[in-house]
Formats: C-alpha cells, structure tokens, sequence
C-alpha cells in the first residue's frame, strides 16, 4: 500500500498564464490526487483550522485518496505558499512561505497506516520527513522529495534523511543547490553518495534522468504545446506520485521497475499542468491516462 506524508496547503500562483489565488496545493496534496488514479494512496497531512470547505471537497473528490490521516488542528493555520513564474515557466520565484502549522507538532500516523509499505516524503521539513519515515517499519521503498527551502534552512537535516531513504525526487536546479555540481549525472552521483540507492533528477520541460546504483535511464517530458502548460505548480509531486503508485502497483523496487515508473509520473505530470490547482487531475479516468500513456510510448519510441 502507498503512503505519502508532506503539506496540504493553500496556493497563490502569478503566472504568464494567469493568476490563481487561494488554489488548493501541497506537495502531499499533488501527490496524492495523480497517485489514486493509479493505485489507493493514503495521505497524512496537517491542515489549520482555517483550511477551506471546498479544499476538502476537491480533496475527497478523488476517490483513491484514503484521508485517515490528515488532522485539522484546532487554533492553526494552514500552511500558505505563494508563487511566481517567468515567462520561461521552468524557472519561478517563491514569493512566500507561511508554514503555520507545520511548525507545530507533526501529524501522527494512524495505527492502521503503519503497514505501508511504498512510502513517499513528500516535500515537508527534513527532520518532519525522517520522523515520519520512521513510523513505517514494514516499508518496501522510501523516496523523499526537498526544495531550496530546506537545502537553506534545515541542510544537516536533509543530509541525516538522505542517510535513511532509498530514492529521492528532486529538480536540477536543487541537486546543483545539494551537491554543488550542475552536470545531472555527475550530481546524481554525488547525492548517491550521501545515502540513497536512487536519485531521481527532473529538468521540467527537458524530462528527467534516473541515477540509481545499478545505472542510469532517461525519460523525455511530455510534449505540451504553449496551450497545455497553465500551470507548473505540483508537476513535481504529480511526477512523484505517478511513479511510486506504478512501483507500489507492481510492487517492484528495481532499476528496471523504477524506470518504468518514470514514465507514469511524466504522464500524469502532463495533466497537472494544464490548469491553475488540482483542477487537471481531477475527473481523470483510466481511458484518458490509457491515451495519454500510448501517446507517450508512441511519441518516445526507439527503434
Ligand atoms: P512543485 O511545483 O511540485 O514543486 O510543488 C509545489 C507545491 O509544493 C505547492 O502546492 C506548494 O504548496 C508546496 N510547497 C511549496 N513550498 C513548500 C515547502 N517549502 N515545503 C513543502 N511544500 C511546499
């Protein structure tokens, strides 16, 4: 069974595109929304008080998401982030970071969530991130995700983390931030070094390349015309969440497995993108990702 833990949080984005205020996100939040179209996934998470009615409403409209374990803490905030994308939209500025409740206790794991065994660490505090790791003691694959936040602010955190996890998600920008290395394989193999069998390295419009210990693969992005890309917000998490519910579905945790489920998360990474929130992967069925996945093979096909 897959799990994920990070933020449920509260959006403002300034795009090219568009502005959207208010929009339900969350690393967890996107992660978990692209995951249940593959495979059940529970979420823990922490809200405030003030979270909005209709945020868990879009929530509970996905069916796959189990929402045991996300609390409303009473007298908190929820957690606010707002965001700012250049005309080149792989590039974007954090404009603010209010982590209300995350700075409180973290949430805990209800007892009938410890069995899972596809654990995802979605972008959180480090330290949250390890304690929560902790809590799953049957777990196949653990993967965790960071930001430029964290490489800041929690640094030897996230190195005490990376020590315990298997894999880990991240863009170029933040393995050339971790390791101080721009070239993605020779960062990737840098973050190998500090842990993990498995890094993962995303460069947005350009794919994603695969470095694990036994090799390296290569997946190209789906190629979106101007039109199809609104909204970057959550391409990441929706990228983490495609491929970890393809590995917990399969139920498989090697290199070949792991390639494979590139694939899945660049797919559902696609229909993120196309709409402010989590408006692109909601009423998503199978036969859509079907196409979009033929799509893909089609279009990435080497003789
Ligand atoms: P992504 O575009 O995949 O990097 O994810 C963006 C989502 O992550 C947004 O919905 C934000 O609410 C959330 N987010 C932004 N900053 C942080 C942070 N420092 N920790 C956890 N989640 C964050």
């Amino acid at each position: 069974m897959l799990i994920v833990t990070g933020t449920i949080g509260v959006d403002t984005i300034h795009a090219p595109t568009g502005s959207a205020e208010g929009v339900m996100g969350g690393s967890a939040a996107y992660f978990a929304a692209a995951a249940s179209h593959l495979t059940p996934t529970r979420l823990v998470g922490l809200v405030g008080e003030d979270w909005p009615a209709e945020h868990r409403e879009v929530l509970q409209s996905f069916e796959g998401i189990d929402f045991g374990g996300v609390e409303i803490r009473s007298g908190g905030e929820t957690f606010k982030w707002g965001g700012r994308y250049f005309d080149d939209m792989n590039q974007r500025e954090t404009l603010f970071t209010e982590l209300g409740v995350l700075e409180d206790t973290p949430p805990t794991v209800p007892e009938n969530f410890r069995d899972s065994r596809y654990v995802f660490l979605a972008n959180s505090h480090p330290a949250v991130q390890a304690d929560l790791l902790d809590q799953f003691p049957d777990r196949a694959l653990s993967v965790c995700d960071t930001m430029d936040l964290w490489i800041n602010i929690a640094h030897d955190d996230l190195l005490t983390l990376l020590k315990k996890v298997d894999g880990v998600v991240l863009n170029d920008g933040e393995a050339a931030q971790l390791v101080n290395t721009r070239n993605v394989v020779d960062a990737g193999r840098k973050i190998l070094e500090l842990g993990p069998t498995f890094a993962v390295i995303k460069k947005g419009e350009h794919g994603a390349v695969l470095v694990h210990r036994d090799g390296i693969a290569v997946v190209p992005a789906f190629p979106a015309d101007h039109a199809a890309v609104v909204d970057p917000t959550g391409a990441g998490d929706s990228f983490g969440g495609g491929m970890m519910a393809h590995l917990a579905k399969l139920d498989r945790t090697d290199f070949d497995a792991i390639q494979e489920s590139l694939a899945w998360g660049t797919v559902m990474a696609s229909f993120t993108i196309g709409s402010f929130g989590l408006e692109g992967l909601r009423g998503l069925d199978d036969a859509r990702i079907s196409e979009r996945m033929d799509q893909y093979r089609t279009m990435a096909r080497i003789g």
